[in-house]
This record gives structure tokens, C-alpha cells and sequence, in this order.
């Protein structure tokens, strides 16, 4: 588990990152690299990974649907938030 020293917003834990499958209304980008918490298993995007989806998006015609886009990720591993 690689760790890149930045901490979770929410909780403080630590922040790994984690290359995980994106998709956005039912339309897979491929594989991107996210932080992931440890802890609370929030997933936070980083610029280069917007970049890349932005791109993507643009290429293929889907930019443009609403205001900033890109929809959070859904985290596909153990540790996802939970509501509790
Ligand atoms: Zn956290």
C-alpha cells in the first residue's frame, strides 16, 4: 500500500492511491488513478485525473451535459462510505 502523505478531508486518515475504473452515466472512461482513504474509504479525484476524464469526455461528445460534469467516482472496494 503506497501512502503520498495527503490526509482524508473527512477523517484525517491517510490517503493511498489506487487505480480504480471510472464510468459516468453508464459510460466506462477506462482506469484512473484516485485517492482512496484508508480509513473511510472516501475517493478524492485528483487534477490529473480530472484532466484526463475531462479529455475523454470532450473526445467523445459526453462534455457538456450539466455544469462541471464529471461525477464523483464510485468507489468499487472494500471500505466504501457507509451511512450509517
Ligand atoms: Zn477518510
Amino acid at each position: 500500500m503506497k501512502q503520498n502523505g495527503k490526509r482524508c478531508a473527512l477523517c484525517g486518515g491517510a490517503l493511498r492511491r489506487a487505480t480504480l475504473p471510472y464510468a459516468s452515466r453508464g459510460v466506462s472512461f477506462g482506469e484512473f488513478e484516485f485517492d482512496v482513504c484508508s480509513d473511510c474509504g472516501d475517493t478524492l479525484v485528483p487534477k490529473s485525473t480530472s484532466l484526463a476524464i475531462e479529455k475523454i469526455a470532450k473526445e467523445r461528445g459526453l462534455w457538456g451535459a450539466g455544469p462541471g460534469t464529471i461525477e464523483p467516482p464510485v468507489p468499487h472496494h472494500r471500505g466504501a462510505k457507509v451511512n450509517a
